[in-house]
This record gives C-alpha cells, sequence and structure tokens, in this order.
C-alpha cells in the first residue's frame, strides 16, 4: 500500500457542504453535481456525490416591473419550494500531506477562507486576514489562492501557494488539487442564503398560498359563476381559472378580496373550508375529490394547479349551498314496514334507476322515496323501467332496514306495481 492510499484510508475524511436549493432547480442541480463528479473521476480524485435531507422550506421571493419612468419598482412576492441538499466529497490526501482548507486573497478585501472538512476544522488563526505568503518558498508575493495542508502524522500545518504545491509535493498535481475544490467555491455559492432572487428563480415554478387561491376562486365564482375552460373557448369569456390567475398578482389580496360583497362569506371560509375537508377525507369517491382534499391541505398550491382548485373550489360551493337541503332530507327518511312482512298499496316516487350486470344477471337498482320522504331500495332482478320522477303505487315485501350514505333506507323484495 502506497503511503497515498494509506493517507486515504487513515483520514477518509468527508467535505460535507449543505444548503438550500429550489425545488425546481434539482434537476439540474443533479447535472451540475454529475459534471464535478466526471472531472473528478477524470482525475482520479475522490467522487463527489450529494442527496436531499428531506427537509424543505418555503421563501418568499419579491418580484419587480418597470414604472413609467422605466425604473424597476417592487411588484408582487411570491412564495417558492426550497429544499435541503447535502453534498459529499472527499479531502484530498497526498503523501502524507492533505488540503484541510483554502483562502482567497483579495487586494482591497478580507480574506475568503474555506474549510474543507468538518472533521479538521481550521484553527482561528487563519480567519484573522493572514497574508498571501508561502511556508515553502517564503517569497511574499501577491497571490490569489493559498493552501492550508496538514501533515496526518505530525499534525503540523503548512500555508502553501498553489504555484508551490508541485515543488512541496512533487506527487501533487496543482491541476488536480484545484480542480478537487472548485465545486466547493461553487456550491458554497448557490447555498448562500441571498444567491436566490427574483433574477434566476425561475418565475413558472412558484407557489401560490393555497388559502389565497381559495379566497379569489370564491370571489370570482360567486360573482361570474363558474366559467370551465370549455365554457370559456366556446362562449369567448374569460375562464374562472384565469380570472383568478391574473388576480393572483394582485399584492394586495386581503383587502382586494375583502372588499367584495360576497353571499359566501369570507369570515365563514375557514370553518366551512374544515367541514368540506371532513366530508370529504370520508366521502371522496373519485381521483377529483381525493386531489381537492389533499390540496385543501397543502398550505402551497403550484401556478399549474389552480385550474384544479378553482374546480375544486366549484364543488366546495355546490356542496356548501346544498348541504342543509341533503341533510335535512336526509333526517326526514325515516324506516317503513316491519322486517319479513308484506306491504300493500305505497305511493312512491322514482329518484333513481341504475342497471348493473351481476353474477345472477342484469339487476337493476331502483331508489323510491315516498310521500314522507322515506327512502325505499329495491334490487330488480328483471328488467325494469320505471321513469324517473314518475309517481307508483307499489306492494311487496320488507326485507331490511339499512343506512345508506348517513341516511335510513328501507329494502324491499317481491316488488309488484298496483
Ligand atoms: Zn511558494
Amino acid at each position: 500500500m502506497s503511503e497515498n492510499e494509506m493517507g486515504r484510508k487513515l483520514f477518509n475524511s468527508s467535505i460535507q457542504r449543505s444548503g438550500f436549493i429550489p425545488k425546481s432547480h434539482l434537476e439540474s442541480f443533479e447535472k451540475m453535481i454529475k459534471r464535478f463528479d466526471k472531472k473528478a473521476q477524470k482525475l482520479e480524485l475522490e467522487r463527489i456525490n450529494f442527496s436531499t435531507t428531506g427537509n424543505e422550506e418555503i421563501r418568499e421571493i419579491q418580484h419587480f416591473q418597470l414604472n413609467e419612468d422605466r425604473e424597476l419598482i417592487p411588484a408582487y412576492k411570491r412564495k417558492y419550494k426550497f429544499i435541503e441538499v447535502m453534498v459529499f466529497g472527499r479531502v484530498p490526501v497526498l503523501d502524507g500531506w492533505m488540503a484541510i482548507g483554502f483562502i482567497e486573497h483579495f487586494s482591497d478585501s478580507a480574506n475568503m477562507v474555506t474549510n474543507l472538512s468538518k472533521d479538521y476544522p481550521l484553527g482561528k488563526e487563519w480567519y484573522n486576514n493572514v497574508e498571501s505568503k508561502c511556508d515553502h518558498c517564503r517569497h511574499n508575493r501577491y497571490r490569489k489562492k493559498t493552501f492550508v495542508l496538514k501533515n496526518f502524522e505530525t499534525k503540523e500545518e503548512m500555508q502553501v501557494g498553489s504555484s508551490c504545491l508541485n515543488d512541496f509535493i512533487p506527487s501533487m498535481n496543482t491541476e488536480r488539487l484545484l480542480n478537487s475544490f472548485s465545486w466547493i467555491n461553487t456550491i458554497e455559492e448557490i447555498f448562500s442564503e441571498d444567491q436566490w432572487n427574483h433574477t434566476n428563480i425561475h418565475d413558472t415554478n412558484f407557489y401560490h398560498e393555497t388559502e389565497n387561491v381559495i379566497r379569489h376562486a370564491v370571489y370570482q365564482i360567486k360573482k361570474y359563476g363558474f366559467v370551465s375552460k370549455q365554457k370559456a373557448f366556446d362562449e369567448g369569456f374569460i375562464s374562472s381559472a384565469e380570472s383568478v390567475r391574473n388576480n393572483m398578482k394582485n399584492p394586495d389580496i386581503n383587502e382586494y378580496v375583502g372588499q367584495q360583497p360576497l353571499k359566501l362569506s369570507v369570515n365563514n371560509l375557514y370553518t366551512d373550508l374544515c367541514q368540506y375537508k371532513d366530508y370529504l377525507e370520508e366521502n371522496a369517491k373519485n381521483d377529483f375529490e381525493c386531489n381537492v382534499l389533499s390540496m385543501l391541505k397543502s398550505e402551497l398550491v403550484a401556478e399549474k394547479q389552480i385550474p384544479y382548485l378553482v374546480a375544486g373550489i366549484n364543488s366546495f360551493r355546490y356542496w356548501i349551498e346544498n348541504k342543509d337541503k341533503q341533510l335535512e332530507d336526509k333526517t326526514k327518511s325515516d324506516y317503513l314496514f316491519e322486517i319479513g312482512k308484506k306491504f300493500e298499496n305505497h305511493q312512491v316516487e322514482v329518484l333513481m334507476m341504475k342497471g348493473f350486470e351481476t353474477r345472477f344477471g342484469w339487476s337493476t337498482l331502483c331508489l323510491f322515496k315516498d310521500n314522507d320522504g322515506n327512502k325505499i331500495s329495491w334490487f330488480a332482478s328483471k328488467s325494469t323501467n320505471f321513469k324517473v320522477g314518475e309517481n307508483i303505487i307499489i306492494s311487496g315485501k320488507c326485507k331490511d332496514h339499512s343506512i345508506y350514505n348517513d341516511e335510513k333506507q328501507t329494502k324491499v323484495s317481491h316488488i309488484k306495481v298496483v
């Protein structure tokens, strides 16, 4: 085993850098890391890779627009999802020496010191604006960058100019060393808090607060009715979703929506929505309702999800307007007859006819309502042909009493129409 390999084994010291990037930039971030890794492999350096940590945060970014004098003025703020990523590399160890940090020297301002390994933190003295000297050649001249090397046997630390690295450690290739660190600078720049602003964040990847989208949707739908994309296309209107999207840019949403006269009160919106969420939690019966539910539960909604959520709010409005009536209807229904006993000449209205294939052949579910609002259901085995809304008089047998959809229903059989 060469000393070089031994050094790597002995120290195997990892370089880790973690920070937040916009979620929408994850793909390009991965591509960049792959480029660094490819270069590292080419120079026979330690591999570089990364992973996400599972941490997310939301940041608000100020966007700008030009005013009449073509000056940039603050326009609106948008929220973006950021995720935490961690990049892993290794400290290069060569001939008993490893680079534990580097210092960038600026002629007119303070040094920038980069510590490479959390296992080998640089001593405080390195941060005290040290000169760009070289402990190897001892020539004092201006250098852009110097390296802090540590000997893993003697624990001795040295500051060496990049051009002297080859002399100091003959097997150390300056190009390799420089390249093994170039990614760290780039990564640190990407992670820095103020790096992300309106100029580099992609405007189509922003998120809205779900609550704000809902308030706008309620306003649009109450004022103009729900306009689907198809209806908008057919009749030359602007769709509800598009109106919401356009109005989301209004920076003062609360005031804007708050001033509108709404039947569906914005004040009650929160409690009503909570009820609707509970209702969907129990009763969501298709993709649409399940997706709407998960959007309502999420704090943010993506721009491209707006049409979906607006359609969901239309369903919500429909539900709000009908739930009292439905509740009333349901509480009205009571059980009829005695189970197992026959009944005769009961007048009912046909509410629903639903045919389907069973393993015993074709079957039709008939739902009736009598004059007192009591619901009666019948599985007809032969083909039946009532019209919905038709009034008929039936005789038959009471089979069972059951609850369906929170509603008392009397199940009947052997039905004859009188
Ligand atoms: Zn030197």
